[in-house]
């Protein structure tokens, strides 16, 4: 059964003091889950884990990260920033990023970031650049279907990302025409699997073709990077991914390939985001509404705008009432939001215990894609983040807005208008 990191005592003591709603973290989840990870990878001394900032990008989260040896990988220009902020540079930072405006290369370039480039014509930005960087990444899209034993993975034909395997040949011939001394292979074929097998059977796809483009080309290659895509179980029913065999699996694949060919020396890195935060991360919400109509709902004051994965993909969050984790699960519920949006929907005929008003709700694995994807829909207001420190102290990491940062952006005509 899931059970929230933190007992329910504990909770409505955070509550008073911070308010509702509120995402809240667990330093100590967290960097368990890190340490396990480079366990599981230890065997190649290269291997780094760029976390995706999209995923968590909050100062705090980064740097309990940071001390436990992972880089970032940025996409935009502002992600760039807070990384730059926060005193990353080099090879401690990953720029994947697609459809890229000049200025977010010039941008990762000055902070000598590792650039990863999505598409041939991204080899042009490279030119525009005051100097040439010494290592380029390249993503790989090889198209079609994406397999694990016969079952349908996810389908790199219809994706935006990566390029062609020709065009692979192509990037590389012009940047090593430019002056580009060390190359990188990318590729993220499938998202959110919990599959032992998905780690390893990219790596042998990435790592077959760095032997067969390093023979075709003579581009010297340092590192493969298996990005992001390792799931987490949001559903009980689900089993978690199991770190340490994904990493023998991903050993097993560089054995076979990389060593006969005399490629040992790769670094193998990832991006990973939501296996890093999501399961240490929830959404503290508090019941206040009861609504009984053709169904029985329960309304929050969080809503999609806090956490949009229910709405946007009908995506399944795990939900704990504090203190009655135990209780009989004999009431369904649809447990919404306030937005305008029949999409609001948190849970959709849940089996939970009977819910009083002034209950603090808590949505489980909420620690990655939740408050970052949230928005001011309806003028709903981002909420704050807490996190619960190893010790068991709490710290305000980010504050919740409030009307003035809604209005901040708003060109009022005449300063009645103004708050
Ligand atoms: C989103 C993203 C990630 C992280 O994905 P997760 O599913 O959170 O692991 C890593 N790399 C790139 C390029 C991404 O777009």
């Amino acid at each position: 059964m899931k059970k929230p990191f933190v007992d329910a005592q504990t909770l409505h003591k955070i509550a008073a003091q911070y308010g509702t709603p509120f995402h809240l973290y667990d330093e100590k989840g967290i960097r368990a889950n890190a340490r396990r990870l480079h366990q599981a990878f230890a065997w190649n001394p290269g291997f780094k884990e760029y976390f995706a900032v999209k995923a968590t990008p909050n100062p705090a989260i980064l740097q309990i990260l940071r001390e436990e040896g992972c880089g970032v990988d940025c996409a935009t220009y502002t992600e760039l920033l807070l990384a730059e902020k926060l005193g990353y540079q080099g090879r401690e930072i990953m720029f994947s990023s697609n459809m890229t405006p000049l200025q977010d290369f010039e941008q990762a370039h000055r902070m000598r970031a590792i650039i990863n480039l999505d598409d041939l014509t991204d080899v042009e930005y490279i030119e525009k650049l005051p100097s040439i960087p010494e290592i380029v990444c390249l993503r790989y899209n090889p198209g079609g279907n994406f397999s694990i034993s016969n079952e349908i993975m996810d389908t790199p034909g219809e994706a935006k990302y990566g390029m062609t395997r020709p065009q692979l040949n192509l990037a590389i011939e012009r940047l090593l025409e430019l002056g580009v001394r060390e190359f990188g292979l990318h590729a993220f074929l499938a998202s959110n699997t919990t599959t032992n097998e998905y780690y390893p059977t990219l790596a042998k796809i990435l790592f077959e073709l760095v032997r067969d483009l390093q023979a075709e080309t003579g581009a010297h290659f340092t590192l493969v990077n298996l990005s992001g895509g390792i799931g987490v179980p949001y559903h009980p029913s689900e089993e978690p991914a199991d770190i340490m065999a994904i990493g023998a699996g991903v050993e097993r694949a560089f054995n076979e390939v990389l060593a006969p060919a005399g490629l040992g020396h790769l670094a193998v890195v990832a991006e990973l985001g939501r296996f890093m935060l999501a399961p240490y991360g929830h959404l503290i919400a508090k019941a206040i509404r009861r609504k009984e109509i053709y169904k029985d709902y329960i309304g929050l004051d969080a809503c999609a705008a806090d956490l949009m994965r229910p709405a946007m993909y009908g995506a399944y969050h795990h939900i704990s009432i504090a203190g009655k984790e135990d209780f009989p699960h004999d009431h369904i519920y649809d447990v919404v939001g306030g937005l305008c949006e029949n999409n609001d929907k948190f849970a959709v005929n849940r089996r939970l215990p009977r819910i009083e008003l002034g209950d603090l709700v808590v949505i489980h694995d909420t620690g990655a894609h939740g408050f970052s994807m949230g928005y001011n829909y309806n003028g709903k207001l981002r909420s704050a983040e807490v996190l619960l420190k190893s010790d068991g102290s709490t710290e305000l990491i980010r504050r919740a807005e409030t009307p003035e940062d809604y209005f901040a952006t708003l060109m009022l005509p005449t300063p009645s208008l103004r708050l």
